[in-house]
């Protein structure tokens, strides 16, 4: 199958995308078969967003304790 991932809209697609190389895998995986040969635990796509929403938290708390402390 030669269907290119990146045209379709997120929705409308039966398959994940490789978090390494970008190739299809099956659906709620995030790492192919390739990039992971030996089965071992990936990382979760909800793992992925609670990093970037810990980190956003994180650069909100630092500003305003800067702010706190310009005042
Ligand atoms: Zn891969």
């Amino acid at each position: 199958m030669t269907t290119n991932v990146r045209r379709l809209p997120p929705m409308a697609r039966a398959y994940d995308q490789c978090v390494r190389c970008g190739k299809a895998t099956q659906w709620g995986h995030s790492v192919c078969r390739e990039c992971n040969p030996a089965g071992l635990p990936e990382p979760s796509p909800s793992q992925y967003h609670a990093t970037v929403f810990t980190v956003v938290l994180l650069v909100m708390v630092v500003l305003a304790l800067i702010g706190i402390a310009l005042h």
